[in-house]
């Protein structure tokens, strides 16, 4: 694959470029050209003579293009608002297909069915690169419908933009349609010899506590931990609601859990009722933490992460960054974080409004990272690939103070966020036998009753003259009892059709609480588990039995009245003789 890059000042220069590329291309054997424009500018008029320059020099070739927030070549920013980049196919397997569709909130189910329907079709395909205006759409559903293609194929992409980062005007276009400000334009490409890597680089992370999203719609976070959005911000690192606040929470966007990996998503405005209107979609009830960024510790994420990209040998890089992304560095340092990868091979790109990649299964819509795409035909080079050093100053133990303090806050949640997982086990868990105490089994017996159609039912258990046990063989042996019951229960109930859960209801009574549960079903178990004790050997004293009620909940019926049913069952049973099952419903 050899790539070409240019920028567009005028039509005479860009004709003598691609005059020299018609030339190579007839010189050489090649498969296919691929054309990418992008532009910093609203200028139908400029684009169009640049389509029509490559259509008049290379008429087989194809092209994509985008509206952009800034354009990188050869892994900087370029200073030129038009960038023509061109990819040629060198490998006679080498295969590309351009698409263009119409998108919007209607249609993009049957877009994207038409597009899977046409990779499918393709089985040379190996990955989809895709340029899409993105605002006044919601792309979740999009990216849903995307994650349904052929598993094997990559996928990546960049949102079209504009060069004022507060307007809504994009567009793209193709080889395959005009400009368009509500569509998508792909390129399908593969053959056995075209190999392609995709990876997302961010270089913030995950900085204090868990935070929970409790109410979202759409972009708009209205509530974290269940205060309104903009609280977290202002309480944890003091940012006003004022004409700063985007470039502020730009230091700390938020990194929230979806589809099994840490999405990016930036606030870019408050609302007065302190919703947050975030950079792109975010769910609700999903985790979520602060995120921080200094440019130490981005640079070194990025660096490390070229270095492994080069041992992918490209020829080609692509880099979708977010447009967030240059407001943050400012425009003399962007091209702190692009340039090392033009190191490894030539790189383009653009500053996006969005960017896309799909990690496993799914189509993922990142914000404030950068997606990078790697090419290759043939086998990898032999040429060594050259480290990037820059962890000198890692190695030197020379840290900025933001990092220090980050890694003191990130290492101190980590160990406080463990505690307190362990304290949450200990204030459910009975400490002699480790299954749930009486509050647990009582506040998830009045959870159960509180479903609707949920039909509970009770079993409540006691060992057959315990205190016998413990004043022949000892106390210790008495606990050896409950622990080896304990035990039984649990490995009972992992058995049962129905939900259950087994809690100590104090000294050497039992409670089983089943849920969704058939009914005369909890009959059957508490029959099982009588069975089971009644076999159930102990070191140091003979085999022991218990006595059990049963008891199905009515409807309406409180957890008290339920309780006190099972225990008069269960009193029942002890005064029909112990070691038998009595229910509430037979009557006493
Ligand atoms: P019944 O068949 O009527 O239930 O007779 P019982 O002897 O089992 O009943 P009682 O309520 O008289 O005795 C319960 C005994 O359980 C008394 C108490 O010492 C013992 N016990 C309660 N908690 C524990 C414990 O954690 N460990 C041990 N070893 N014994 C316990
Ligand atoms: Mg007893
Ligand atoms: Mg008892």
């Amino acid at each position: 694959m050899k790539q070409f890059q240019m920028e567009y000042t005028s039509d005479e220069l860009l004709l003598k470029e691609l005059d020299k590329i018609a030339l190579w291309e007839k010189n050489t054997m090649t498969s296919g050209v691929c054309f990418q424009i992008f532009a910093e500018t609203m200028d139908h008029e400029r684009i169009h003579r640049v389509c029509n320059a490559i259509k008049k020099t290379i008429p087989s070739a194809g092209y994509i293009g985008a509206s952009t927030n800034g354009n990188i070549i050869l892994g900087a920013k370029s200073e030129s608002d038009i960038v023509v980049v061109c990819s040629v196919f060198e490998y006679p397997t080498s295969k590309f297909e351009v698409l263009q569709y119409e998108l919007n909130n209607e249609n993009y189910e049957a877009v994207t069915a038409d597009l899977i329907k046409k990779v499918d079709e393709r089985p040379w395909v190996k990955a989809v690169e895709m340029l899409v205006t993105i605002r006044g759409m919601s792309m979740t559903g999009f990216c849903q419908e995307l994650s349904k293609m052929r598993k094997d194929v990559l996928f990546y992409g960049g949102g079209a933009f504009n060069s004022d980062i507060n307007s809504d005007e994009s567009y793209v276009f193709s080889s395959e349609g005009d400009i368009n400000a509500h569509s998508a334009v792909f390129v399908l490409m593969g053959g056995n010899d075209l190999h392609v890597a995709t990876n997302y680089i961010t270089g913030w992370k995950p900085l204090g506590r868990e935070l929970f999203v409790t109410r979202a719609d759409g972009n708009l976070l209205n509530e974290i931990d269940g205060k309104p959005a903009y609280y977290t911000y202002q309480k944890y690192l003091r940012i006003g609601n004022d004409e700063h606040f985007f470039r502020n929470t730009l230091e700390f966007p938020l990194f929230y859990y979806y589809n099994g990996i840490n999405i990016l998503r930036a606030p870019t405005a408050c609302l007065p009722d302190g919703t947050l209107k975030m950079t792109a979609d975010i769910n609700e009830h999903v985790k979520a933490r602060l995120a921080y960024g200094d440019p130490e510790t981005i640079l070194q994420e990025v660096k490390k992460r070229r270095n492994d990209l080069a041992s992918f040998k490209p020829e080609a890089i692509r880099i979708y960054s977010c447009a967030a992304r240059r407001t943050y560095w400012g425009d003399t340092e962007i091209s702190n974080e692009t340039m090392p990868f033009n190191s490894v091979a030539p790189t383009s790109g653009f500053f996006t409004s969005g960017e896309f990649m799909r990690t496993g299964r799914f189509v993922n819509q990142h914000n404030v990272t950068l997606v990078v795409a790697a090419l290759r035909e043939g086998e990898p080079s032999d040429v060594e690939a050259i480290d990037f050093s820059f962890l000198s100053d890692e190695s030197a133990g020379k840290f900025s103070l933001i990092n220090r303090l980050a890694n003191f806050i990130e290492i101190s949640t980590a160990e406080l966020e463990e505690a307190n997982a362990r304290l949450e086990v200990m204030a459910v868990t009975d400490e002699l036998t480790q299954i749930y105490n009486r509050r647990e089994i009582q506040h998830r017996m009045k959870a159960a009753l509180d479903e609707e159609d949920a039909s509970v039912a009770l079993v409540m258990l006691d060992v057959d003259f315990f205190k016998k046990v413990n004043d022949t063989y000892g106390h210790k042996v008495g606990d050896r009892v409950l622990k080896g019951l304990s035990a039984m229960l649990r490995d009972e109930l992992d058995r049962v059709r129905c939900n259950a859960v087994v809690g100590r209801w104090g000294g050497e009574e039992f409670m089983v609480l089943l849920s969704n549960c058939a009914p005369g079903y909890e009959k059957e178990v508490a029959e099982r588990i009588r069975q089971s004790f009644e076999k159930l050997t102990f070191e140091g004293c003979p085999n022991q039995t218990i006595s059990l009620g049963t008891a199905q909940a009515q409807p309406g019926e409180s957890a008290d009245a339920l309780c006190t049913r099972v225990d008069h069952a269960l009193y029942a049973a002890k005064s029909s003789g112990r070691n038998c099952v009595r229910s509430s419903e037979e009557g006493e």
